[in-house]
């Protein structure tokens, strides 16, 4: 469903993402891992075309992705991102921060996009908030409904980046119980975190970074218990 060939991309000198070769299927759940610096954030911003890459290819079902216009409000929408920083509209109530993107991008009816956001704000367990503004929510809340939102423009794919590092440790599972539920369903994800737990249960494989470059990849088993390379064997060493 995504495919990254030969993806290349500097910050003036620095080469941040080298040489990138990597396919994720459709309804398969990709957990990134990898030193600060190694480039997660960039290859997911790569994918939805936050950043432009200046060598290799990146296609979504197919299709190369849009430099502009109407067609990245749509590559935009089909990717859907979440990250760090919940980036709720401030001055918007929980409902209009979901129905804003498929009222606009989409042209679905507001009746209809209401019902389909109240759906998704059940499904994440925010249902009864959706009168609410962001700032009277809690950060785990707020994500969650980050993550309805996303889902609301019905995305190909799915990419978080490290979803929970800015939460209070209480505030974690809950968000990672929903996205545990998303990988279940099928969607296909791209997942930036630290989260081993997660990568345990829900990863179908889980790619390791280190200075731009993909090091190392395998299943979730394969990779915790019989790292290959040392700067795996190091990584591991330091977080678990
Ligand atoms: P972290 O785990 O800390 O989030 P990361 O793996 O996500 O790290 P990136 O944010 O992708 O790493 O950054 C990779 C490298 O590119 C870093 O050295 C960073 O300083 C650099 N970098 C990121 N964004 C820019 C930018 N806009 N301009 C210049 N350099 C940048
Ligand atoms: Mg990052």
């Amino acid at each position: 469903l995504v495919v990254l060939d030969h993806v290349d991309k500097w910050f003036g000198d620095l080469h941040v993402l080298q040489d990138i070769n990597l396919t994720v299927d459709r309804g398969e759940v990709v957990v990134v891992i990898g030193p600060s610096g190694s480039g997660k954030s960039t290859l997911c911003r790569a994918i939805n075309r936050l950043e432009v890459i200046q060598q290799g290819s990146i296609t979504l079902d197919g299709q190369p992705l849009p430099a502009e216009g109407k067609e990245l409000a749509n590559l935009r929408a089909e990717v859907g991102m979440v990250f760090q920083s919940f980036n709720l509209f401030a001055h918007k109530t929980i409902l209009e921060n979901v129905t804003l993107g498929p009222i606009k991008v989409r042209g679905i009816k507001k009746e209809a996009a209401e019902t389909r956001a109240r759906e998704l704000l059940d499904r994440v367990g925010v249902g009864h908030q959706a009168a609410k503004y962001p700032a009277q929510l809690s950060g785990g809340q707020q994500q969650r409904v980050a993550i309805a939102r996303a889902l609301a423009m019905e995305p190909k794919v799915m990419l978080f980046d490290e979803p929970t590092s800015a939460l209070d440790p209480e505030m974690i599972s809950e968000v990672l119980e929903v996205m545990v539920d998303l990988a279940k369903r099928g969607m296909t994800m791209v997942v930036v975190t630290h989260e081993m737990g997660f990568a345990r249960t829900a990863a179908d494989r889980v790619v390791f970074m280190a200075d731009g470059a993909i090091v190392e990849e395998n299943t979730p088993d394969e990779f915790f218990t019989n790292p290959q390379s040392d700067r795996a064997k190091d990584f591991l060493g330091k977080i678990l």
